[in-house]
């Protein structure tokens, strides 16, 4: 098979796992938005996904994300994407950041979105924002925890730069559904917590490519889904 036919196999397996999960949750498909997770693959790999439809994609590491933005933009400069920063951020890394993406889900401390506000250039729409959650409480985890969480929505609400959405969590991986059901739960009751109290908050971002149907089941709104989409990361470049 070619590279093409691989990639569109996975794009449609993707596609049908998310509306089999959405038809057994009741729940319409448009509900659930795909982000397709490029991090350790090429341009050219995330260009043949695009060919196929597919416009959002997720990165994790700020300097290979940085070069694939700009490697798309000149391979492809017609085709629109929309970049989200999914990975760990250093606060004296946020300005490209800031400048080069349309989202960022792993917001966790009031330093990093006061920058992020900050260094949003002029005339650029609000950065969407995602609070990044440390649902399992690992203390291993980026993510604040389900009470800071709160603290951190009002400060992101005030600042011009940034556009609160929502949640996003990397929940302990596990085989078992009821243990994942569970923390996907915990995740959507702080989602609900904060959007009962900020207008434009509708982002719950939780599920990857081994557990996208617990997170349907529980709500969620966007999965972040690299393995199933472009195949199995290099040994070493595994771990997020
Ligand atoms: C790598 C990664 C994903 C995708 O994981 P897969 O298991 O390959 O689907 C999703 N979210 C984050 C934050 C990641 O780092």
């Amino acid at each position: 098979m070619s590279e093409d036919t691989n990639a569109d196999a996975r794009l449609r397996a993707v596609r049908h796992r998310i509306e089999q999960a959405c038809l057994r949750a009741g729940r319409s498909p448009d509900e659930v938005q795909l982000l397709a997770v490029g991090k350790t693959f090429a341009a050219e790999d995330v260009l043949r996904l695009a060919r196929l439809g597919q416009r959002t994609f997720g990165e994790n590491y700020l300097q290979e994300a940085l070069d694939k933005v700009a490697r798309c933009a000149a391979l492809a400069p017609d085709t629109a994407l929309e970049w989200h920063f999914i990975g760990p951020i250093q606060s004296n890394k946020t300005r490209p950041i800031a400048e080069q993406f349309d989202w960022v889900h792993s917001v966790d401390r009031e330093r990093i979105a006061r920058r992020l506000s900050e260094q949003r250039p002029a005339g650029a729409t609000p950065l969407n924002v995602c609070v990044q959650v440390n649902i399992s409480q690992e203390a291993s985890k980026s993510g604040c925890s389900p009470q800071e969480a709160a603290t951190l929505a009002r400060v992101i609400a005030t600042l011009p730069g940034l556009r609160l959405r929502g949640v996003m969590s990397i929940p302990a991986p596990t085989d078992d559904p009821t243990v994942q059901r569970a923390q996907f739960a915990a995740l959507r009751a702080v989602f609900e917590t904060l959007r009962a109290e900020h207008a434009g908050v509708d982002t719950l971002s939780m599920g990857m490519s081994d557990d996208l149907e617990a997170a349907i089941a529980e709500g969620s709104t966007m999965v972040r889904v690299g393995t199933a989409l472009f195949g199995t990361r290099a040994p070493g470049n595994a771990a997020d």
